[in-house]
């Protein structure tokens, strides 16, 4: 079975990203097989300045392999390397109705915060079907704010299938449930382009600051508090072990605490379990020849794949 994610470089990533998304390709890299891209072309949407788009293209790979994505099993490569997607494209635009795509929420989200949509990002549903469908993925593992668009994937998928015959691999979202929706700072979905954000690596002392500045609510100390629901207690359990968290749910439950406690528990936690992943990162870093060979032999496999099924569909339609 074929796994296969995508994920953009358009910030530095966040504990979102990791527990929602990226968690899930290291746990599936050994029983499948793992395609999983820095999805650049999706990132034009946004980032605009080429220098920042290579560093935040570098960066993401150092990321992703220092978090443990092995390349001895998964397939880790750039998406604008694999041109075979955008050609793949354009033939899933063809016969995607408008009215599909309005409905999609990244976009209406967007737009309703106020962030310049372009037509980029109306049809990235559509670029992001073609990634799907151009290696027959069957599983996609993603965060909640993803499924609706393998929806549309799958949407454009059948109908192409009943219009031109078999030719796409129907594939399903794989989401954590505990993971699939991580708060941010202001407890909001987090995202790179929300600025509330809690970083995977950068500077520790910052990550505290700003971990200590997670909004709360105004209640006395001593008042008992719910911890499910609460954005704080769901970040806490990202990292805590099962006897910290029924700890902390106790504490919740008595009263008599204040938030700035459970936040200190929250920043030694996250960084016992960062750790790690920040020496890795740094010994990578010092060997940009080997993750850029890293990318260089996951695009060319990659794109072994995606020309067989864009010659598949080109011959589906009367193209070839
Ligand atoms: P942007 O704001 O630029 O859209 P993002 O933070 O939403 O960035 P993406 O690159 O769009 O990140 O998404 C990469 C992966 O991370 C996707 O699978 C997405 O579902 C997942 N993801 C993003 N944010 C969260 C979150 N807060 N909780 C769980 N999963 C998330
Ligand atoms: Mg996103």
């Amino acid at each position: 079975m074929r796994a296969l994610s995508g994920i953009q470089p358009t910030g530095r990533f966040h504990w979102g990203n990791y527990f929602g998304a990226i968690k899930q390709y290291i746990d599936l890299q050994d029983a499948h097989d793992g395609y999983y891209f820095i999805a650049d072309l999706h990132a034009l949407t946004t980032v605009r300045e080429p220098d920042v788009l290579r560093s935040y293209v570098r960066d993401a790979a150092l990321d992703l392999l220092a978090l443990g994505l092995n390349p001895d099993r998964a397939t880790l490569f750039v998406q604008s390397e694999v041109p075979e997607v955008s050609q793949l494209c354009w033939l899933l635009m063809t016969g995607a109705p408008l009215g599909l795509l309005e409905r999609c929420h990244a976009y209406k989200d967007k737009a309703s915060k106020g962030i310049k949509a372009d037509v980029g990002l109306f049809t990235y549903p559509i670029l992001m079907a073609a990634d799907i469908l151009a290696y027959d993925s069957n599983w996609v593992p993603v965060g909640e704010d993803q499924v609706q668009h393998i929806e549309v994937c799958r949407d454009l998928a059948r109908s192409f299938n009943a219009h031109y015959g078999e030719v796409f691999t129907m594939p399903e979202a794989k989401i954590v449930p505990g993971a699939a929706k991580v708060p941010g700072t202001d407890g909001e979905k987090m995202s790179k382009s929300y600025d509330n954000t809690l970083a995977l690596f950068g500077d520790p002392k910052e990550l505290r600051k700003k971990i200590m500045r997670i909004s709360t609510d105004s209640r006395p100390m001593e008042d008992a508090k719910e911890p499910d629901g609460d954005h704080l207690f769901q970040l806490y359990q990202l990292f805590a072990t099962r006897e910290q968290i029924d700890d902390v749910r106790a504490i919740y439950l008595r009263g008599g605490f204040g938030y700035g406690d459970i936040k200190k528990r929250l920043a030694d936690a996250a960084d016992a379990y960062l750790e790690p992943a920040r020496k890795k990162r740094q010994e990578l870093e010092k060997n940009p020849a080997f993750v850029a060979e890293v990318l260089r032999q996951g695009a060319s496999k990659a794109r072994v794949s995606a020309e067989k099924v864009l010659s598949r569909a080109e011959k589906a339609c009367g193209l070839k």
